[in-house]
């Protein structure tokens, strides 16, 4: 049996993206059951990839991106967070050793010149550093700064519903919501020129990507989000357990996989633990991921 993997020490790297420059961040580690996180994929199959722990676990990277043009600092998807108790740290094994805030210093950004803010969907791990505890009272993070995501998702964790209660938690953005910093996206709009959202469903009810573009207009990048969690998830049926709608998401990741390829663009992993950046090949019916950056 092969072990665990282990954690791997943070390097901030980067790709270039039309006049974006792109740098993988982090914000932290955790471990999720792996079974969950390859849905009807058999252990002896996903084993080879993601290796488990002895609770049957596999390591995930939380991966916040920034996004520079010069004018613009968009920090996309801000992290997992520190408002966690000893039972969650201990059953998702969050490990704080590569904070946001630490990534950031890595790369010569202070918090304050961050400019905007995006999330592909709700989910705690996703969100969860938007907001922070100051003295008993739960606060934005980024003063000021307004939290774009999906209309549907910004409801869906204001109000959860039974099904959904173990994925989102209110208390991620309804600090930023009573001050007015959420914007609510519908599919297809501009978080920022040339960043654009796309609205999939399928993991969560507005589970998206977000596309960057090139300067030409051509959509080179995308940001999978959920859609694709790592880069080992790239043949459509590998789809997670936690997906709320799986046949929706065999269909927008068959479709989404077969335009990466295609037009070679750049993907962006949030929880590859070795992987940030890699563009997919199609061989045959089955996808290779080719690691970028
Ligand atoms: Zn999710």
């Amino acid at each position: 049996m092969s072990a665990s993997l282990r954690i791997p020490d943070y390097s901030p790297r980067e790709i270039t993206v039309g006049r974006w420059r792109i740098t993988a961040l982090a914000d932290g580690w955790l471990r999720l059951d792996g079974g969950a996180m390859w849905g009807v994929v058999p252990k002896a199959m996903w084993s080879k990839m993601t290796p488990a722990d002895e609770r049957n676990r596999i390591l995930l990277a939380l991966r916040p991106f920034l996004l520079r043009d010069g004018e613009h600092t968009l920090l996309l998807e801000p992290g997992v967070g520190d408002r966690w108790s000893e039972k969650e740290l201990d059953r998702y094994e969050i490990d704080r050793r590569d904070t946001l805030e630490e990534s950031l210093a890595r790369v010569g950004v202070d918090p304050s010149e961050i400019t905007h803010l995006a999330a592909s969907h709700g989910h705690w791990d996703h969100i969860g550093a938007a907001v922070v505890e100051r003295d008993g009272e739960l606060v934005p993070r980024f003063p000021g700064i307004r939290l774009a995501l999906p209309r549907v998702e910004a409801e869906m964790t204001l109000h959860p519903d039974p099904v959904r209660r173990g994925s989102y938690r209110p208390g991620d953005l309804a600090p930023l919501d009573e001050r007015g910093l959420v914007r609510r996206l519908d599919d297809g709009e501009a978080i920022l020129p040339g960043v654009r959202l796309h609205i999939l469903g399928g993991h969560s009810d507005g589970s998206s990507v977000i596309t960057i573009e090139d300067e030409e207009g051509r959509e080179a990048a995308v940001f999978w989000g959920d859609v694709c969690p790592t880069s080992h998830h790239i043949q459509p049926p590998y789809i997670m357990a936690y997906d709320i709608n799986a046949g929706l998401s065999y269909q927008v990741r068959s479709r989404w996989f077969e335009r990466a390829a295609e037009e070679g663009l750049a993907g962006l992993f949030y929880h590859d633990p070795l992987v940030p950046f890699a563009r997919l090949e199609q061989e045959g019916r089955r996808y290779r991921a080719l690691p970028l950056g």
